[in-house]
Parts: structure tokens; C-alpha cells; sequence
């Protein structure tokens, strides 16, 4: 019998976070070793090396603290966290030097897509102009969403320039996920639209990717690799 996968979630008390971990505990592939939260991140240090994966869906200082453990503990370290500065995206890839980690600003695989296609749009589109809309509950911290930046950074991608893609942030009462990517041309218009319906979308796609991620060569993945969009 496959034993099942040992994994740690922190940022477990979390919107996102105690999704992963209810969907774990209840599913045979995996067996949840550790909950961590803000209270109990110093027990972390030694429950890392108990683990084969951490999923961390917390905030951006403590996701590169969390991921430096991971690598001194040759842990997998799969990431959902968003708002990365520049400098701690550097120290993400200095982790990813040692271990595999896995980022992505959304785990679900209808946006994997969209960002797919969003490339496909903006090479195939010429002239157009590109703008993103993007809506999510009150209590997130950053704007706009990484999932936005992520989106603007494949229309830069199938562009092949630097320009920037007009971006529009709302923060409307427990809105889950939306993102519309709208390619204005003068005589019509396309938009690619997603909308999460619930946090298990990324709650899942993060358990996927916990099992894909293991067992892989020290890196840097996100979603386009383990749907083999690359
Ligand atoms: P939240 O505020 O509901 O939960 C944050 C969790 O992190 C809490 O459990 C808290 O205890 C924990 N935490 C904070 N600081 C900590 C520390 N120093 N040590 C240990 N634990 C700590 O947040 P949320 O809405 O679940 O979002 C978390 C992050 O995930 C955000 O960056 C958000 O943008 C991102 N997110 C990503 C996806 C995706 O698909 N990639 C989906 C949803 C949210």
C-alpha cells in the first residue's frame, strides 16, 4: 500500500489555510502531521523535518521564513502566499536552490488556464488594449491580487513588451476570487473571466500540487509546470 503523503499546513486557522488542512485530514493520501498557525510558528523548526511537504498560505514575511525551514529541513515547500516584494521573492528562490518550491498566486486550474489563454489573446491580438478587473472579499491585504499581476505579466509575455495592463481592484463584502481580462479592439471586445465559487478551488489545487511537488529536483514551479502549459 502507498503510505500516505506526511504534510504540514500553516497559516492553518487561516481563510485559505484551514481549507487545506479539513481536505487533508479526511483524504487517505495524506496524513496532516501539523497544523501551524501565527501561535505555534517557533514549533515549526523541528515539525519540518517530520514532514515531506509544507503548504503555507500565510503572509509574505513569514512565507519566507517558513520556506528558508523548509530548505535547511529538505522539505518540499508548496506557497500560495501573494504580495512577495521583490527582495523576498529573491529569498523564495534562494530556498528553491535547496528544495522544490512551488508558487502560485492562485491554485486553480480554470485560471492556470486563463493566464494560458490571456498570453494566447494578447499574441493574437495586436493593437488591442488590455485591461484586468479584479474582485475579492474586504479582508484582503494587497491590491492588486497576485493572481492581476500575474495575469498583466502574460499579456506582457504573448506582447512580448513591458508595457503596463491597467489594472481595477474592488474589495466587495466575502467575494472568493473574480479576474476579467478584457482586450478592446475598436470595433469589438473580448474579456476572459473567472471566478472562484469557493476557497477549495485553491484549497485542492494546493494538495495536487503537494504531491506533485514532492520527489521533484530542487526549483521553482508553479501551476502552468504541473499542468503542463510551460
Ligand atoms: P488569513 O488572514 O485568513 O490567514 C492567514 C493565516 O496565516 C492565519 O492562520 C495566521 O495564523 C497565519 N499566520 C500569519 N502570520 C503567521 C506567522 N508569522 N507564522 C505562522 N502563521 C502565521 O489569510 P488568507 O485569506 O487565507 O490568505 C493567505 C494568503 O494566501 C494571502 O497572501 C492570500 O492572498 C493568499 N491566497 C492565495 C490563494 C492561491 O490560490 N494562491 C488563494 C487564496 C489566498
Amino acid at each position: 500500500m502507498i503510505q500516505p503523503l506526511k504534510i504540514a499546513v500553516i497559516g492553518a486557522t487561516g481563510r485559505t489555510g484551514s481549507r487545506v488542512a479539513a481536505l487533508a485530514a479526511t483524504d487517505p493520501r495524506f496524513q496532516l502531521v501539523a497544523r501551524v498557525d501565527r501561535a505555534r510558528a517557533e514549533e515549526f523548526e523541528d515539525e519540518a523535518g517530520a514532514v515531506r511537504v509544507a503548504v503555507d498560505f500565510t503572509t509574505p514575511e513569514s512565507c519566507v521564513r517558513f520556506a528558508a525551514a523548509c530548505a535547511r529541513r529538505k522539505t518540499a515547500f508548496v506557497t500560495g502566499t501573494t504580495g512577495l516584494t521583490v527582495v523576498q521573492r529573491a529569498q523564495l528562490a534562494a530556498a528553491a536552490k535547496k528544495v522544490p518550491v512551488f508558487a502560485a498566486p492562485n491554485f486553480s486550474r480554470g485560471m492556470t488556464l486563463t493566464l494560458h489563454l490571456a498570453a494566447e489573446a494578447a499574441r493574437r491580438l495586436p493593437g488591442y488594449d488590455a485591461a484586468i478587473v479584479e474582485t475579492h472579499h474586504k479582508g484582503k491585504k494587497d491590491a492588486p491580487s497576485g493572481t492581476a499581476l500575474r495575469l498583466a505579466q502574460a499579456v506582457r509575455e504573448g506582447r512580448a513588451d513591458d508595457a503596463a495592463v491597467p489594472t481595477a481592484s474592488l474589495r466587495l463584502a466575502d467575494v472568493v476570487g473574480e479576474h476579467a481580462l478584457t482586450f478592446a479592439g475598436f470595433d469589438e471586445s473580448l474579456t476572459l473571466a473567472h471566478r472562484a465559487e469557493s476557497r477549495d478551488a485553491f484549497a485542492r489545487g494546493a494538495l495536487e500540487a503537494a504531491l506533485w511537488t514532492v520527489g521533484k529536483k530542487p526549483g521553482l514551479y508553479d501551476m502552468l509546470d504541473m499542468m503542463g502549459l510551460r
